[in-house]
């Protein structure tokens, strides 16, 4: 799918975000959540850290490759001429002992992180079959990845902002998908669904320590995970089932995060919402 400029500035600069630290994972693709995510943080004030993986030097797309983009180099040098700091690791959150070095990495480099957003997926490949076709492999890698991944980096990322002592917010990005299912994407349904779940936990423990945890599911953002099928097909989709009758933004979910991540959501956890043009409503 196409999309506009991910970063762009659709929002003034609030500086509400001003002398905190933002970590998010999987920020590194040209056309993504994760670099819209990072670019509004930097907007409202955040220093940011930024994680890719080890399959960052493979450009995605045509545009990645002409344009030499460089994953989360490239992200990480718009966060900077935005005006805050930002650093770079490469992570893969489903291994324990990664995540421990990135987030030890990034306590040190800045003294403290407060805010996690928690936005690498596996890719849609080939688990977007039938359960019955579906081999064990690879729902074990979209389970790995998606609920084992979020796990380690929340309960890490955790236990330092109870050391920290001073409260903080996680972000999970889930998935709409999480709530109203679908044929053909078990893994990445039930992954989405468990997210929530573990945002629902993880807010009611750790409340007291007033640090926030909320997901949000977005419906159909355009970003180049959605290449695998043709424009038309979603165009489609969208005509039939999204009121607002357009495919999101990245910075739609960016906007999000900042909000919910700032003091202006300071009474707000616990909570997955639909970021979505109104695909689904009530729940
Ligand atoms: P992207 O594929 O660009 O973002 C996912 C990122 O996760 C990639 O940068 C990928 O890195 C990284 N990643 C994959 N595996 C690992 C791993 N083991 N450790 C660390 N990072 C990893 O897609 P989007 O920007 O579209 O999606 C961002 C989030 O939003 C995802 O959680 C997705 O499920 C969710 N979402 C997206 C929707 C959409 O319509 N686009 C709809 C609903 C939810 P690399 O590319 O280098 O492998």
């Amino acid at each position: 799918m196409t999309a506009g400029d991910a970063t762009r500035a659709e929002t003034p600069p609030t500086g509400r975000l001003s002398g905190k630290v933002a970590l998010v994972t999987g920020a590194g693709r040209m056309r993504s959540i994760g670099r819209a995510i990072a670019a509004e943080l930097a907007r409202s004030g955040a220093d940011v850290v930024l994680t890719g993986t080890s399959n960052s030097a493979q450009p995605r797309t045509d545009e990645e490759r002409d344009s030499g983009w460089r994953d989360v180099e490239s992200v990480a040098a718009e966060v900077r001429e935005l005006g805050t700091r930002a650093v770079t690791a490469v992570t893969d959150i489903a291994d324990e002992d990664s995540v421990r070095n990135t987030l030890s990495t990034a306590f040190k480099e800045f003294g403290g992180v407060d805010i996690l957003v928690n936005n690498a997926a596996a890719a849609r490949a080939e688990d977007r079959v039938p359960v019955t076709d579906l081999d064990t492999d690879v729902w074990d890698r979209v389970l790995r990845i998606n609920l084992r991944g979020t796990f380690l980096m929340s309960k890490h990322f955790a236990r330092q902002l109870v050391d920290q002592g001073h409260g903080g917010s996680i972000v999970n990005i889930s998935s709409l998908a999480g709530k109203l299912g679908s044929a053909n994407s078990s893994a990445y349904c039930a992954s989405k669904a468990a997210v929530q779940s573990l945002t629902s936990s993880m807010a009611q423990e750790l409340g007291g320590e007033q640090i926030r945890v909320n997901a949000l599911c977005p419906g159909i953002i355009s970003t180049s995970r959605l290449d695998d099928l043709p424009q038309s097909t979603w165009a489609k989709i969208i005509a039939d089932r999204v009121p607002l009758g357009r495919a999101g933004s990245a910075h739609d979910v960016a906007a999000a995060v900042a909000f919910l991540t700032s003091d202006e959501g300071r009474w707000i956890t616990g909570q997955s919402w639909n970021i979505d043009g109104g695909q689904l409503t009530i729940r």
